[in-house]
């Protein structure tokens, strides 16, 4: 170690690390002329003894250095909670292939070639440090430090840190091949859950999120989760705030191996957000389970929550762009693909179950006027509140669309001609009655509606619909209000 000039208020302690002797006069000469402190290592183990006790601004180690290389060093200083923050910055022989790639993912904050930019290495390190977010007071202990260290120590943290790299990549692999395999968010969900609950046993786990038919929310609980850890883990998602109604949450046992009922030793509650960058939070993962094997797999559920946050936000992407692709933007019914497709698929059910199926097409009465009148805008609200309207007035099985400018198609499954007849006809009876926000109040709009019923032979949506069609051009022709079929 060796320490020359006073520690200026520019100055910084910089951890040389170099199993070159050279190497490492000539970087001790490169930061001390620019007035920083250096301590020095020979290779990542000596470093990594050096952290136990001393607290540098940043790191400068080699890559290739026998006992414990600069990756493998840099890994465990950015495993270690009480290192994490400690810039490193890597030089590496080669700028390209491997060098690159493991420097990158062993979590080094830069990286030099050695050859090449050695002149900014000073200056680098320097803006390392100052963007640094770590706390220079209170310095928690690092691991190392903790254990009889030495290189036994030091290669079974080494092994520890892989292995929890493993695991973690492994969480986030399992969960990226979720969203390939499934695109049902409550299936989703499902595996999601199924994946962690090992990890909360025998406590309770929870998720909940927003999706398109509102808040949902799921949870899987082991033999020790009481109904008012169930209840304070429900109430806990509802306080964050995310959601504006309090989740009500199916909960589900989870197969636990310690099916004894015992108190949970030590419980505690976490909450994550289920948050990706650039996004809205949509979801919420949270559980109650002992304190012990919640710190043990407090990493996990950091990723867990990340990748739960990036799986909603797909699916909820995912979900606008079907719903986009599927809906009339303005009156938020399905729009004429969709219905038509919808209605070939419920006619070939037809066919192959002899059920019956019936079509209203239905067409607004002199709207031509309505614009011309009121303006387009007035014309638009009226277009969508008679779509509300219609959607009240049918059935949960029945279907609707919009498939013209104030044309809609409504299909009721196992309807025949006088049951469709009897709807149709209420729903004209509600349209002509009540009045129309945003129209004089004894302005009406009425409806003509042709009906027509699926028969045997009719093998496709065409034979029907034109016999509709002809329906609705009687009632119109027949001075329009009424329905015909
Ligand atoms: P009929 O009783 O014979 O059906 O008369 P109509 O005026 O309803 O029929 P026509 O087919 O001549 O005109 C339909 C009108 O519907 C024309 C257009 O101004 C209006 N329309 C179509 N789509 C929209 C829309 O999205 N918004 C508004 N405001 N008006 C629309
Ligand atoms: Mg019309
Ligand atoms: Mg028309």
């Amino acid at each position: 170690m060796t320490n020359v000039a006073p520690k200026g208020p520019q100055s910084l302690q910089v951890l040389l690390v170099d199993d070159n002797p050279i190497q490492l006069s000539l970087l001790r000469h490169l930061f001390q002329r620019h007035g920083h402190l250096t301590i020095e290592a020979r290779n990542g183990a000596e470093a990594l003894i050096l952290l136990a006790t001393e607290y540098p601004d940043v790191v400068v180690s080699d890559c290739v250095m026998p006992l414990l290389d600069g990756y493998q060093f840099c890994r465990l200083v950015k495993d270690d909670r009480a290192t994490r923050h400690l810039p490193v910055l890597l030089l590496t022989a080669q700028g390209t292939g491997l060098a690159r790639f493991w420097a990158k993912t062993c979590g080094a904050d830069r990286f030099l070639v050695k050859g090449r930019d050695l002149d900014h290495v000073v200056e680098v390190a320097a803006a390392l440090a100052a963007q640094s977010a770590r706390p220079r007071t209170a310095h928690a202990v690092p691991k190392l430090a903790q254990e009889n260290f030495g290189v036994d120590a030091i290669q079974h943290r080494l092994a520890q840190a892989l292995e929890q790299r493993l695991i973690e990549t492994a969480l986030r692999d399992s969960v990226a091949r979720l969203y390939t395999a499934d695109h049902d968010t409550p299936r989703l969900i499902q595996g999601f859950i199924e994946i962690l609950q090992e990890l909360i046993l025998p406590g309770a786990l929870l998720v909940a999120y927003l999706g398109e038919e509102g808040l949902w929310c799921k949870g899987v609980h082991g033999s020790s989760a009481s109904p008012e850890d169930l209840l304070e883990l429900e109430q806990a998602v509802a306080k964050q705030g995310l959601f504006q109604a309090a989740p009500s949450c199916q909960w589900h046992p989870a197969s636990d191996d310690d099916e004894r009922r015992r108190t949970l030793r030590d419980p505690i509650l976490r909450v994550f957000p289920a948050t990706t960058p650039g996004y809205p939070v949509v979801g919420s993962l949270a559980f109650v389970t002992e304190r012990r094997s919640a710190e043990d797999y407090e990493r996990l559920f950091e990723i867990a929550a990340e990748e739960l946050g990036r799986l909603l936000s797909l699916e909820d992407s995912r979900l606008r762009i079907y719903h986009q692709a599927i809906r009339d933007p303005l009156t938020g019914l399905f729009n004429r693909k969709h219905i038509l497709d919808m209605l070939g698929m419920e006619l070939d059910q037809c066919g192959r179950f002899g059920q019956g199926l019936s079509v209203m097409l239905v067409d607004l009465d002199h709207f031509k006027a309505v614009n011309d009148r009121f303006g387009h805008a007035v014309g638009d609200q009226v277009l969508s509140v008679l779509a509300q309207r219609m959607v009240f007035g049918l059935r949960k099985v029945d279907q609707l669309g919009r498939i013209g400018g104030e044309e809609f198609l409504a299909y009721c499954p196992q309807t025949d001609l006088e049951g469709v007849r009897a709807m149709a006809e209420r729903l004209r009876e509600s349209v002509a009655v009540d009045p129309i926000p945003g129209l004089p109040a004894n302005d009406r709009v009425t409806l003509s509606i042709g009906l027509a019923t699926w028969e045997a032979g009719d093998d496709s949506i065409e034979r029907m619909l034109s016999r509709a069609d002809k329906a609705l051009y009687r009632a119109k022709a027949e001075g329009r209000n009424r329905v015909v079929g």
